[in-house]
């Protein structure tokens, strides 16, 4: 271990330390999933799988919100942006996230008014200044994302705004995370909790999953060191035959997380049923708008029919969100799906597990 590798890492020494605590606790076959997308792009830049035993497999998960989406829900954005007297405002990466026949991207190049953003509230201004046009923005992502869309909606209806809508595709974490366990062929030995997530949701909203489960979970921040100290804790977990949920991320997470962030989700949204790419139809996993800001809803709101989808032939981003293959394993990743040709979610966006295999040669580990 070359000791100059460590030198742009906030504590070289732990890091050093901890590389070599993970090492000698991996003296059989560990498999973790890191569930947060941004983990796996953490993971690949800083170095850290590099740093690894090969007795120890890290697999992403579905934490990567674009990627996650369902395709319906990528058909139903499409068809919303072909209406008249309607601009689409959305985060970047679902421009590109190919739908069954079309993309956003693409229709904005047949007309369509599809605007990136990067704010809801962006999406807000822009329906406080062209009053006569429709705005719907396309709410995507998990616990993180979600509560700013809540706080835009009340802020709309506050403003009285009658020409803002959102679309709601929003999920959450721990439904997955159960869903996971349930699947045949799924073999994960210990969790990297996703650290924005749990910012809003605490440490405590995953205690019922791991009692439930008894799967080593530790919740992760985001620079080398963190990952490195969350990845020893489980690892030792796994050593020694315990069980813990962890909090390796303590600067950010707190037991009971943001109770501001919290009241706006549940102010907002219900709870309800929704499909996920990968995973399928899930019970109380997604957030859906409630009746009381119904006339924000954009699904309630525009009759759009969505017709029978399908994902492209050979792209397999429901096996590798759920650990079940890696991008490698795919006879398309790096043939006619590159970042600048995406046939699926996983290889458009920025957090997609394919994209940071290409970008980071990560189909050699
Ligand atoms: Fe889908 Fe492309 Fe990834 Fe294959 S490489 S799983 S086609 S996104």
């Amino acid at each position: 271990m070359d000791s100059k590798f460590f030198t742009s890492y906030r504590d070289p020494t732990l890091a050093q330390a901890l590389v070599r605590g993970i090492e000698s606790a991996c003296q059989r076959e560990f498999r973790i999933m890191e569930v947060c997308g941004t983990h796996t792009v953490s993971l690949f830049r800083s170095g850290v799988r590099s740093l690894l035993p090969a007795s120890l497999s890290l697999v992403s998960g579905p934490g990567c919100p674009v990627c996650v989406t369902d395709q319906r829900d990528i058909d139903g954005f499409i068809a919303l942006s072909r209406q008249e007297r309607t601009t689409i405002a959305t985060f970047g990466d679902l421009m590109r996230v190919p739908g069954t026949k079309s993309s956003l991207a693409e229709e904005r190049a047949r007309g369509a008014d599809v605007r990136m953003v990067y704010s809801p509230l962006d999406a807000l201004k822009i329906a406080r200044d062209s009053s006569h046009q429709r705005v719907i923005f396309l709410g995507v992502g998990f616990e993180t994302t979600a509560p700013a869309i809540a706080a835009a909606i009340m802020a709309a209806q506050q403003e009285k705004l009658t020409n803002f809508f959102v679309y709601s595709a929003h999920k959450l974490v721990s439904p997955a995370l159960e869903k996971l366990m349930a699947i045949s062929g799924v073999h994960i030995d210990g969790f990297l909790l996703p650290g924005h997530v749990s910012v809003i949701i605490g440490t405590n909203a995953y205690e019922p999953f791991v009692e439930k489960f008894k799967v080593p979970s530790v919740i992760a921040g985001f620079e080398p060191v963190d990952l490195l100290e969350a990845i020893h804790r489980l690892v030792i977990q796994l050593k020694q035959g315990e069980v813990r949920l962890e909090n390796a991320y303590p600067r950010a997470v707190t037991d009971d997380g943001n109770p501001a962030a919290q009241k706006l989700l549940d102010d907002v949204f219900d709870v309800q049923d929704t499909e996920w790419r990968g995973l399928g139809s899930m019970p109380k996993s997604g957030l859906k708008i409630k009746d009381a800001f119904q006339q924000f809803d954009a699904e309630k709101v525009f009759s759009i029919e969505v017709p029978k989808t399908s994902v492209a032939s050979g792209c397999c981003c429901g096996e590798i969100l759920t650990g079940r293959k890696i991008p490698a394993d795919c006879m398309l990743y790096r043939k006619s799906c590159t970042p600048t040709h995406p046939v699926g979610p996983c290889m458009v966006s920025s957090e997609g597990t394919c994209a940071a295999f290409y970008r980071y040669g990560g189909e050699m580990q």
